[in-house]
């Protein structure tokens, strides 16, 4: 677990960094497993793909959701099997089909795709199972899909799917389907899983034969607000548990998929950040910390979004998710409070991560946490920008060792 020392501590050696927990990640895996029995998970690896995390996860036995030839490369490394590495993304080139093609399952996400992956096959002289990724005609409120540039509309896919069979080198065995991310609404979830096993069925029908898989994507998000409540993953999963079992009643061999990113990380990594300085200018208070934008863009995203915002704005994940997404923490033992902005070293106005806010009197050398740095957090951030020192990803594994 991290504990006030050992940031303290780690904080002697570096003015900032990210600490991810293990132990957490573990716990996370375990409550999915123990409770969505009957469901195979994958991790997204772009949310972090730190080396030590992704041991973790894939020591625990979750496969890998891969959106590049790389993250399909890195999941192989680490010994994940053909059948458990599924890629998906648009707009895979030539190479990222070739290299991929042996080792994961792919996932095709136009009509267009589906016919290059074809040709390679073709080329390579084998031929392959692959997926499609569906964009349906619904979504986790409602009953009618939106146009998006992900997937192939289900009644696309139904209407072409006919000429589609005439491919030789190719057989489509699986669709997968992520329209939302941190749904916070346990019904919602409910609803979209039905929904997708009812289309699942209406697109085995048309195939003539059972998929091997059904990939539900992600969709489970977790608190980043304080005003944000947890999602009852217990009763989230008897639930989707249910759906299943009577699925499997008539289609006993597919395996059912969801993928998870922030799920298992998110919350269990933290920044931490350190006080450079400390300046009085015309009324307001300045507290000068180690790399902000530049070492996690989210908080000063936040404040940027809600400068232009006219009321409260939509979510954008996952750049935006809230204005009060991530929480700060001085770690210091001073009592008497002051009001303070919180900005950053870089040479730029936006380098700002929170106005006016009330945190106990800081001085410098003084460390603050920021919470929900597990998820999108490192890998989103401009860390090259005026060429700062990058804040270290440091692991802190069950042993309670603290790795570089
Ligand atoms: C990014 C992504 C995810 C991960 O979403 P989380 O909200 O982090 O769980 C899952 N599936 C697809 C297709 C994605 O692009």
């Amino acid at each position: 677990m991290i504990t006030n020392d050992i940031i303290i501590e780690q904080s002697k050696k570096y003015d900032s960094f990210y600490l991810y927990d293990e132990e957490a990640i573990i716990n996370n895996i375990n409550r999915l497993k123990n409770n969505f029995v009957g469901v195979d998970f994958l991790y997204s690896v772009k949310c972090n793909p730190h080396t030590l995390v992704l041991d973790t996860i894939f020591k625990n036995k979750i496969g890998s959701d891969a959106a590049s030839l790389n993250e399909v490369l890195i999941s192989k490394e680490k010994g994940v099997s053909k059948e458990n590495i599924y890629y998906s993304a648009p707009g895979k080139n030539r190479k990222s089909i070739e290299q991929s093609i042996d080792i994961a399952v792919i996932i095709a996400d136009s009509l267009s795709e589906i016919e290059f992956i074809d040709e390679i096959a073709r080329n390579k002289g084998i031929v392959v199972n692959i997926g499609v990724r569906i964009n349906p005609d619904f979504s986790f409120t409602g009953d009618f899909g939106g146009s998006s540039k992900f997937g192939i509309d289900e009644e696309q896919f139904i209407e072409k799917f006919p000429s589609l069979k005439e491919k030789k080198n190719i057989k489509i065995t699986g669709i997968h389907a992520h329209v939302k991310s941190q749904e916070l609404e346990k019904n919602n979830l409910v609803n979209y899983y039905k929904r997708m096993f009812k289309l699942s069925e209406k697109i085995q029908n048309v195939l003539g034969y059972e998929l091997d898989f059904i990939n539900l994507g992600s969709g489970i998000g977790i608190t980043y607000s304080p005003d944000d409540v947890e999602i009852d993953i217990e009763s989230l999963a008897k639930e989707t548990v249910g759906i299943i079992k009577s699925y499997k009643e008539k289609f006993k061999n597919t395996r059912i998929f969801i993928e998870t990113g922030r799920y298992l990380v998110g919350k269990n990594g933290i920044y931490v950040t350190k006080v450079l300085d400390k300046k009085f200018s015309r009324k307001k208070k300045y507290v000068i910390l180690s790399n902000t934008l530049n070492g996690f863009v989210r908080p000063s995203m936040s404040k940027t979004v809600m400068k232009y915002a006219s009321s409260s704005p939509m979510p954008y994940e996952p750049f935006f998710t809230c204005e009060d997404a991530f929480q700060f923490k001085a770690l210091t033992d001073r009592s008497d409070r002051e009001t303070v902005n919180l900005v950053g070293n870089l040479c730029t106005a936006i380098d700002v991560i929170a106005e006016d806010i009330s945190l106990p009197v800081l001085e410098k050398d003084d460390v603050i946490v920021i919470t929900n740095a597990g998820a999108y957090a490192s890998v989103l951030t401009p860390m090259q920008f005026s060429s700062q020192e990058k804040p270290p990803e440091l692991f802190l594994n069950t042993k309670n060792e603290v790795i570089e």
